[in-house]
């Protein structure tokens, strides 16, 4: 009986090993939880392009929005551990949503990391039809409104709201928060004027801020992005210390075997070092993560890192989901 079970398991592990051997074989797809043509969705895209070279299989991104997220996590996180299907999210969806959703999963016991992706600096932006020219004057014109002025969103959770969440705090004002499934189509309302203002992440605004579609006040980091070189940091335009920078990874559900993910891994490393697309990122003011913190247990130690700064915070914060 003894000797059945081992030969049973020694197959099970064999053809365990073979198919990460084989792996892939066939296309994997990346969930992105946000709406197509939004910040994530764009990260994604561009890396996903450069990580079917190394692994030789098309690679397909999946938008399941919605929920801050959490719904196209969730999608993932139910999915076979093969490796076929792999979670793109950020320091929302794989942080912040744990402590706002009840997300019926485990952040961190019901997934693998694989790799940190670049940051993107945060940038306050306005419809254009916002007298303000300063920070200076945008603070004082959302405190002189009658009602809350409108922030778009990407959700509860979302980065956009964290970061909104963090303005009202050190800005001493009140937003009314307006959701959308990612902040491409929040963008697409800040420019027909529909809401006043969003805490966006620079890759998404950076385009219209440029055409001079909406207006742009400061970045939340110590210093300028190279990509919008005459937008002021916050420390400049009179928030000094207001610094938020959105981190990105992947992650593939619990089990996946570790052939697998050292294959990911990989491919992203790679993706990464590309000089062709570290242009590509940096141009949408997007900063690449450090070199040595690149594998997959240094992305597992920062998410639980980043759940022990950020939980407490959120639920100060006591943010309520409709
Ligand atoms: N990352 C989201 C998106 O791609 C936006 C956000 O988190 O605020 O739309």
């Amino acid at each position: 009986m003894r000797r059945v079970v081992v030969a049973v398991l020694a197959v099970v592990a064999f053809t365990g090993v073979a198919f990460a051997q084989n792996y892939p074989s066939h296309p994997i797809t990346i969930i992105v939880p946000f709406s197509a043509g939004g910040p994530s969705d764009a990260m994604a895209r561009i890396l996903a392009e450069r990580m079917k070279t190394s692994l030789g299989e098309t690679i397909l991104i999946e938008n399941v929005t919605g929920a801050g997220g959490s719904i196209g996590v969730g999608r993932a996180v139910r999915s076979a551990p093969d490796g076929y299907t792999v979670s793109f999210g950020h320091l929302g969806t794989h942080v912040a949503n744990g402590a706002i959703y009840k997300l019926g999963y485990d952040l961190v016991g019901d997934l693998e990391p694989v790799a940190l992706l670049p940051s993107n600096p945060m940038i306050i932006v306005s419809k254009n039809a916002v007298p303000a020219k300063s920070l200076k004057e945008l603070l004082e014109w959302l405190k002189s409104r009658p009602t809350p002025p409108t922030a778009g969103t990407a959700g509860a959770g979302s980065g956009s709201h964290i970061a909104g969440l963090y303005f009202e705090k050190v800005a001493g004002i009140q937003l009314q928060y307006v959701p959308y499934r990612g902040t491409a189509p929040a963008l697409n309302d800040l420019v027909a004027g529909q809401i006043d203002i969003i805490v966006d992440q620079t890759s998404n605004s950076i385009s219209q801020v440029r055409a001079g579609n909406i207006r742009a006040y400061a970045v939340t980091d110590d210093k300028r992005v190279a990509s919008a070189p005459d937008v002021p940091s916050v420390d400049e335009a009179g928030l000094p210390g207001f610094h938020m920078t959105l981190w990105s990874g992947l992650w593939v559900p619990k089990g996946t075997p570790k052939e697998i993910v050292a294959k990911l891994n990989a491919a992203a490393v790679e993706a990464l070092s590309d000089p062709a697309v570290i242009k590509q990122l940096e141009n949408l003011g997007l900063q690449m993560p450090p070199k040595d913190q690149l594998s997959p247990e240094a992305l597992g130690a920062w998410q639980k890192a980043e759940i022990a700064k950020w939980w407490p915070v959120i639920k100060a914060a006591d943010v309520k989901v409709d």
